[in-house]
């Protein structure tokens, strides 16, 4: 289909140099997405970046065969992938992501099969790649689907627990690893569609027992995979452009699994097996008969309205809700009194990683008044009121209470240590990990149900007639 690595090495020399543009171009747009204020940048960037990259293989002299598929393939996918980025939901994206990546890891895999078909591998170590992409390749792509699947609600978000769950999916790891190591001793193309096969179950299995506030954590380690079976595809082709870039998003992806099994305060090992063990531990949520203190938005007004110090917490509900452009004109108003006032952003509220940087981020809120978790959570205990915005999760001290809760061990923001807590959301329905939180029950809670955005706008007019 493309060039083998013994002919790269006759790629023109201009095609090196645009190719090592677009290379650039994908480290220049990783650097970019590191920052709230300049990731609309690297997006742009990275594009470029892939555009050059696929225009150039057209013309960089590759053997190229079936450009009729190709183009059609081409056709295909923007006319799916375009309108569905264009159209999808903000509040949907993670989805939206587990699809793609799930397309990129398929791919890759399906790349090593057909060139496996067409020209064999001319050497161990080409045969090696191309039995880690088929591996690799699979496993990302069916693992992203359930992950798609369990984000979308069309399953259970609750880790899925199978009988003996854990020796199955070991004895499947174990089969692919057997049937890896057969075919790079004696490779035919019937094994290699076997081991796709069972790499396919195997993503399945993988994910299945992941669930509630988890998933990040396997999108984002999903992502790596898709990472290494595309870099290990470049190999496959000797295409260096699909190697940097695949290597790229496999290190990024890696940093980013570490970053956030860390902020969820628990090994991957845990989230990976941990629903093996404890499946019984969910806690169904909210408890109709507990009465709770519910108030008016006038009430959440002068509350806010005569303190001193007030700290919002925004979670999955404020996009929902679409309300950052409202919890903005409120927050506004109250540094108009002279109150201080402070966003309290959780490493995984929302249902994507920076979810509520790029939410406040639309209704231009400074970045300086963001704060980060750790950065933010000796604040409480001298803040007067905490606004806590649909969100639930992140605040939920079953985190650091209860060693049954499927989010115990996460660090938490530690909104019970302020003088009052109001909480803004529709019912007593739990949050994502689908578990009661006490702190909704405790005497300086108050709740004000409803919309985000019409609770927020009922409170904002309300201030303005104090
Ligand atoms: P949660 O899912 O815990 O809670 C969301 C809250 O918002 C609920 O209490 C819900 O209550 C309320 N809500 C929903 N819609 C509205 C609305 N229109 N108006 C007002 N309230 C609303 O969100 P958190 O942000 O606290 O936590 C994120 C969770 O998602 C964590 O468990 C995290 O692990 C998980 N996750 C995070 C990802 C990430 O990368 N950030 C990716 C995938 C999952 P009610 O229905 O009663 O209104």
């Amino acid at each position: 289909m493309t060039a083998t690595l013994a002919t790269a090495n006759v790629t023109p020399t201009w095609v090196q140099l645009v190719e090592l543009v677009a290379a650039v171009c994908f480290i220049l747009a990783l650097k970019g997405l590191s920052s709230p204020k300049t990731a609309r940048n690297g997006v742009l960037i990275g594009s470029v970046g892939a555009l050059i990259a696929v225009v150039v293989t057209f013309f960089a002299g590759y053997e190229m065969n079936n450009l009729l598929w190709i183009l059609l393939a081409m056709v295909v996918g923007i006319a799916i992938g375009w309108p569905a980025a264009r159209k999808v939901k903000m509040t949907a994206m993670p989805q939206l992501v587990a699809l793609f990546n799930g397309a990129g890891g398929g791919a890759a895999a399906l790349v090593a099969l057909v060139e496996y078909q067409a020209v064999g591998a001319e050497d161990t170590l080409v045969l090696t790649f191309t039995v880690l992409t088929v591996l690799i390749g699979s496993v990302a792509f069916s693992g992203s689907i359930v992950t798609f699947l369990k984000l979308q609600e069309i399953m259970t978000t609750r880790p899925v627990v199978i009988p003996a769950g854990r020796i199955v999916t070991i004895a499947v790891a174990v089969a692919a690893a057997v049937l890896a190591v057969a075919l790079i001793i004696s490779p035919t193309s019937l094994l290699l569609i076997i081991l796709a096969l069972v790499s396919l179950v195997l993503g399945v299995l993988l994910v299945l027992p992941v669930g509630g506030a988890d998933v990040p954590i396997v999108i984002s380690l999903l992502n790596a995979f898709t990472g290494l079976a595309v870099a290990a595809s470049g190999y496959v082709l000797g295409n260096v452009l699909l190697l940097v870039a695949g290597t790229l998003v496999g290190a990024s992806g890696t940093l980013l699994t570490q970053e956030m099994a860390k902020a969820m305060g628990r090994p991957l090992t845990n989230t990976l097996f941990g629903a093996f063990k404890a499946s019984t531990a969910l806690a169904a949520g909210g408890d109709a008969d507990r009465p709770v203190r519910s108030s008016s938005a006038d009430d959440v007004a002068i509350m806010l309205a005569y303190a001193q110090k007030v700290i919002i917490v925004p979670g999955y509900g404020l996009a929902v809700a679409q309300a950052q452009h409202t919890i903005r004109e409120l927050v506004d108003l109250l540094n108009e009194r002279g109150i201080e006032v402070a966003y309290a952003i959780h490493p995984v509220a929302g249902r994507m990683p920076g979810h509520m940087n790029v939410l406040l981020a639309e209704a231009n809120v400074p970045y300086d008044q963001l704060k980060e978790m750790e950065e933010i959570n000796p604040e409480f205990s001298s803040t007067d009121v905490v606004l806590v915005v649909g969100a639930n999760d992140v605040v939920n001290p079953a985190a650091k209470s209860d060693p049954s809760a499927p989010i115990y061990g996460m660090p938490i923001l530690d909104v019970s240590d302020a003088a009052q807590v109001v909480f803004l959301k529709r019912s007593m329905r739990p949050g994502f990990a689908g578990i009661t939180n006490e702190l909704l029950y405790d005497p300086k809670t108050t709740l004000l149900f409803g919309d985000a955005k019409d609770s927020l706008t009922k409170v904002v007019g309300a201030v303005k007639g104090l």
